[in-house]
């Protein structure tokens, strides 16, 4: 599979999520297909709310997607350690950044209110997202951040690059909305 078909896959399966009928899934035997390893075909960095579960999201099953997550969807060491392992070890050909509308934690950072100091953390990763875009909303700041955390991932990570380089990997940054479960490619 490549980084299109990778894509319309989870594009594909996204319809079946906004259609509120995902297709029949034998987890049993995928736990059995997969126990001995894994080959999932995107790794897709995204935000913690549980209302955006990626497997559901994607109508994917055991195995197939490489999930990074935390509060904003950020990029620190551990995540770039973690999407660099997706891509170059696991071979996914596809990375997805996956923010959401009315993200709790770009709001909170548009708020700029005083945070314990781990939540300030994050609220620092969002801060340049904030700084360009804070001034126009909520949205316009969550749509701005997946362009901040794609470009951060692109310049700290020398295997990101060069895969992107080699054409053997694709990267896409993606909005979900939580009206109807779409998800919308920004770029
Ligand atoms: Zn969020």
């Amino acid at each position: 599979m490549n980084g299109e078909e990778a894509l319309k896959r989870l594009l594909d399966g996204n319809k079946k999520y906004m259609s509120g009928t995902l297709a029949a899934k034998d987890v049993k035997k995928a736990r059995e297909a997969t126990k001995n390893g894994q080959h999932p075909f995107v790794t897709i960095l995204c935000c913690s709310d549980s209302r955006v579960p990626p497997e559901l999201v994607f109508d994917a099953n055991v195995g197939e997607i490489f999930i990074v997550r935390n509060a904003g969807n950020c990029v620190d060491t551990l995540t770039l350690g973690s999407i660099e392992y997706g891509v170059e070890h696991l071979h996914t050909p596809l990375l997805v950044v996956l923010g959401h509308e009315k993200c709790g934690a770009v709001t909170a950072a548009c708020q700029g209110n005083v945070c314990p100091p781990n939540i300030a953390a994050i609220m620092e990763k969002i801060k340049p997202a904030v700084d360009k875009k804070g001034n126009e909303g909520v949205e316009q700041t969550i749509v701005c951040n997946l362009d901040v955390v794609s470009n951060e991932i692109r310049r700290r990570s020398e295997i990101v690059r060069h895969l992107e380089k080699e054409k053997k990997l694709k990267v896409v940054e993606m909005k979900y909305y939580f009206e109807d479960g779409r998800v919308e490619i920004i770029a």
